[in-house]
């Protein structure tokens, strides 16, 4: 029996929303099985629940899904045989709605519209207004989460053609969102025009992928072919392929923080690998800092591109400071402050032959609260370290995000309370650095193109649910 306990990452870097995956194919394929392993390389970006919805053999789409993780709820689909054309898949970390079964996605509905199924990342950021709007007029909502709001506009909708009636629902919409769709026997793929969270597209003989990450394409032999383009809607179908545009906006507004933290670092996202990004952002650290330290250290895994580039641009030595354990699991790591050191015992492991002696430079991605650096500069003060210098590849984050991503609130933010002199005094550190916002953005060729919300509080528009 599977045990669902409260996931509580060890890190206490901004969590992620969900990653999402869609396939059609031209020929008929085992779609379940198909969709387990691109679900499986974005199980980074969501481990509370997963799930998928195909079509039957009768036709009709059905969905599976469960709180867990990918390995968990569908592996058995490996073993299975379940043949059509479409299939979509999610994996969720929830921020908006709580780590309930009935959030989780895919979200199935049979409606004057015909048979829909919705795989959704981001955040709708009018979802108040929306929801209660849809609630005056009489309708009854079965989550808490923002996707069902899309297909209650789309049934609700007078247009007779699909195609219209979700054009007019997302136009309603505001917000971050990517998501797959199987209408009928229709994939639809979409996302918002600002463009805040990735969408990219594969291609290989038969077959087409949507998908959050390039990973989820490497691992079914896609060729990336390019990105959904913000305010692009792509219908997928045996006639072939169609792509519709919403409503233009003035810029593009693409999180920065999958380049810093949330994509695995073989992804390209925003047309960007993302390794060499953070390698970039360890650059420019150590071209600021020149530091008289020992060795570079990265906290593992989200710091190792970044420590890679700052020792390469100090000449510091790169050394393996920590040892993660990758059995340790997130699932059973209770939040409680008495729990939160075991759970980061249990996980990070300081090399004492390493550290002993020496003038760490330890590099992470950011700093939300402080705690679990507090407690990772103790592991490796314990293991003799002479000094410990943090250094952080983020600017300081100081507003919350109201599009997808779980970033406490301003008053929780250890960078609205503390200077970096008194950070470091708390985390008992000898020195913490932040990467500087105008060095962030010397890191991408079209800065302008991307949001740093979060660092400067510059919203790209008046967030109604604030
Ligand atoms: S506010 Fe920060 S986390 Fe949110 S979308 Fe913008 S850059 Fe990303």
């Amino acid at each position: 029996m599977l045990l669902h306990l409260p996931v509580v990452t060890f890190k206490e870097t901004p969590l992620h929303h969900c990653g999402i995956v869609g396939i059609y194919s031209h020929k008929k394929i085992n779609v379940p099985k198909e969709l387990f392993y691109p679900l499986f390389s974005l199980q980074h970006r969501g481990q509370e629940s997963c799930g998928i919805a195909y079509h039957h053999s009768r036709g009709q789409l059905i969905t599976y899904k469960d709180l867990g993780m990918v390995g968990n709820v569908l592996s058995h689909y490996l073993t299975e045989t379940h043949s059509s054309y479409t299939g979509i898949g999610h994996v969720r970390y929830s921020t908006r709605g709580g780590n309930k079964l009935e959030n989780a996605q895919p979200v199935l509905a049979v409606c004057n519209k015909g048979q829909i199924a919705l795989a959704h990342n981001g955040n709708i950021s009018n979802s108040m207004f929306l929801k209660n709007e849809l609630i005056r007029e009489g309708s009854i909502l079965q989550s808490t989460s923002d996707t069902e709001l899309i297909l209650h506009y789309i049934a609700k909708s007078k247009r007779n053609d699909f195609t219209e009636s979700l054009m007019e629902t997302l136009e309603r919409v505001e917000g971050a969102y990517s998501f797959v769709m199987i209408h009928n026997d229709t994939l639809i793929a979409a996302r918002d025009p600002y463009g805040f969270r990735p969408l990219v597209i594969g291609e290989k003989s038969d077959m087409m992928e949507f998908a959050s990450e390039t990973c989820a394409l490497d691992i079914l032999g896609m060729n990336y072919t390019r990105e959904v383009n913000p305010g692009e809607i792509i219908l997928v179908n045996k006639y072939g392929k169609q792509s519709v545009a919403l409503h233009k906006k003035d810029r593009r507004c693409q999180c920065i923080f999958e380049l810093i933290y949330f994509a695995r670092p073989d992804s390209i996202l925003f047309g960007y690998p993302v390794h060499t990004i953070r390698k970039k952002m360890g650059g420019f650290l150590a071209h600021i800092d020149n530091l008289p330290g020992d060795i570079v250290c990265a906290v593992p895994d989200s710091g190792n591109s970044a420590a890679l580039g700052y020792s390469e641009s100090s000449g510091v030595g790169l050394e393996y400071g920590l040892t993660r354990n990758h059995y340790s699991g997130r699932t059973f790591i209770q939040p409680a402050p008495d729990m939160r050191e075991s759970g980061v015992r249990m996980k990070l492991h300081p090399m004492k032959a390493v550290i002993n002696g020496k003038r760490v430079i330890l590099i992470d991605d950011s700093l939300v609260r402080g705690t679990t650096s507090r407690i990772i500069v103790k592991l490796i003060k314990e293991a003799g370290a002479k000094e410990v210098h943090l250094r952080l590849c983020a600017p300081e984050i100081k507003y919350p995000c109201f599009f997808g991503i779980d970033i406490p609130t301003k008053e929780e933010l250890i960078s609205n309370r503390m200077s970096p002199a008194d950070i470091a005094h708390y985390i008992g550190a000898d020195s913490v650095r932040f990467l500087p916002l105008e060095y962030l953005r010397q890191c991408v060729s079209n800065p302008e193109d991307f949001c740093f919300a979060c660092f400067n509080g510059n919203y790209p528009f008046d967030v109604k649910d604030r």
